[in-house]
């Protein structure tokens, strides 16, 4: 408590180098006209009212490496009662630690107060890990708080100078990924910084360097008490990275993929579920490097589909009825997952959807290949399909069910009429023809063809 009183009153005693080296404008790469109007416009003000403002992190890290960054953040020495009323668009977000968003046009910038790691016998769980968020400091102390030298860099706009506390730009240079401060400590006072390790890495193309790399797989197991909710913003962040092949893959190399999704590595040790994942995390990276969408509801759908799978053919073989079975799996799955990582509410829907509707491209009669394609669903549920088809989890003629519904959707009707299979298996008494069916069900009983189960 006193520590902590003293890390308020004395903001510029810190641990790390307290002076910058300062990189002249001749020195780097980055010029003013590489930043966001936002940005421009947010620093500059702070400054017009007094007050030192920075691009830092990310931002500044991603335009040393030539990258376009996705946002800039800003670190001043203005607290965020000071920030606030400098915008005319500006709200105080977050309980612990204050930050203020500034919303200039379409963008969003995030403005921190520079501040310290808090230290004292309080600021730890008993592995190690950092409980509160700090407490305000000075800028050598926000530098030394940060995790990766090359994410602790500051780009003044104004001067088009970078500042340096901690040897980044040097680390840019040889693109070389390093903690600041000793690993393990670093690690234990929050493991999701093993996970930024990996993910940084493959995004840039930069190293993990062997000090920084050593103790990850000792510390792996730390993950498991990293609130569930943070897994998930940081998991999102890497499978949506546009490198989720060599990221997850890198994961493995380093002992991290073990419980952080449910049994992924169970799943990766069947050849099928291993064979799916990857083809869905190219697919995915395919669709983020092209900018095209990508539904984090669709990729948790593909990464939990084995385990839905193998629960589901466990109780058809138990003799349950297929579709209240499928169901019955889904909700199980998801149950399970719920404890790890925190999905929320809004991707279970479309999940749920997709899955749902699997049975239904088996059913290839009448009229319900018709109804199909007009759900508002059909897309997401047909690519999904072919993920399974091209990863060999169909047999025989169903192998190729992904292309008989592509020729399906484009076909002249009269060609569609021909292409229907001849109407048969139990569903076909069940009902009169397109009524009381409810359409988002996957339609009861629906496998008359009967959904393969793999075992
Ligand atoms: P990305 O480009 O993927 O967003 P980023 O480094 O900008 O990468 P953010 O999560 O946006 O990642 O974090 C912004 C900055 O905050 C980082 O650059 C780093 O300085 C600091 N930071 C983020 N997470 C941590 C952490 N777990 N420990 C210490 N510092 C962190
Ligand atoms: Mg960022």
């Amino acid at each position: 408590m006193i520590r902590r009183l003293f890390a308020r009153l004395l903001p510029g005693k810190g641990k790390a180098g307290d002076t910058a080296r300062v990189y002249g404008r001749h020195d780097h790469p980055i010029r003013q006209t590489a930043l966001s109007p936002g940005a421009l416009q947010v620093t500059r003000r702070l400054q017009e009212a007094g007050f030192k403002a920075f691009i830092v992190g990310g931002a500044v890290r991603d335009l040393l490496l030539g990258i376009v960054p996705k946002d800039f953040d800003i670190a001043t020495d203005a607290r965020p009662e000071d920030v606030k009323p400098l915008f005319r668009r500006a709200f105080l977000i977050g309980r612990r630690f204050r930050l203020v968003h500034v919303h200039v046009g379409a963008e969003t910038l995030e403005v921190s107060t520079f501040r310290a790691a808090q230290t004292g016998d309080d600021a730890t769980d008993e592995h190690g890990r950092l409980l509160s968020d700090n407490v305000y400091g000075s800028q050598a102390e926000d530098a030394a708080r940060r995790d990766f030298t090359i994410n602790a860099l500051y780009f003044d706009p104004a001067t088009e100078e970078v500042w340096d506390f901690v040897g980044g730009v040097a680390d840019i240079r040889s693109r070389r990924l390093k903690l600041i401060g000793p690993p393990t400590t670093r690690f234990r006072e929050d493991p999701v910084r093993m996970l930024r390790a990996v993910r940084l890495a493959a995004k840039l193309g930069v190293a993990i360097e062997p000090k920084t790399a050593a103790p990850i797989s000792k510390l792996a197991s730390l993950m498991a008490n990293v609130p569930p909710a943070r897994l998930f913003d940081e998991m999102q962040k890497l499978l949506l990275s546009g490198h989720a092949v060599e990221t997850v893959k890198s994961l493995r190399t380093h002992g991290l993929s073990h419980g952080l999704l449910p049994l992924l590595d169970v799943i990766l040790e069947q050849p099928l579920g291993q064979r799916f994942i990857d083809l869905a995390l190219a697919n995915t990276d395919a669709r983020v490097r092209e900018d095209r969408g990508v539904s984090p509801g669709f990729l948790f759908a593909t990464l939990l589909w084995h385990e839905v799978l193998s629960t589901w053919n466990a109780a058809i073989a138990r003799g349950d009825k297929p579709i209240p079975a499928l169901f019955e799996a889904m909700d199980k799955v998801l149950e399970r997952q719920a404890k790890q990582i925190a999905i929320p509410r809004r991707f279970e829907a479309t999940i749920k959807e997709i899955w749902a509707l699997q049975p239904r491209f088996m059913q290839r009669s009448g009229q319900r290949p018709y109804r199909l394609l007009e759900h508002p669903r059909y897309r997401a549920a047909w690519d999904f399909l072919a993920l399974r088809c091209e990863s060999g989890e169909f047999e025989g003629e169903l192998a190729g069910v992904a292309d008989w519904w592509e020729r399906f959707a484009d076909a002249p009707h009269a060609e569609r009429e021909a292409m229907l299979r001849p109407d048969e298996g139990p569903t076909k008494k069940r009902r009169p023809r397109g009524r009381g069916r409810k359409r988002d069900e996957g339609g009861e009983g629906a496998t008359p063809e009967s959904e393969p189960t793999p075992e």
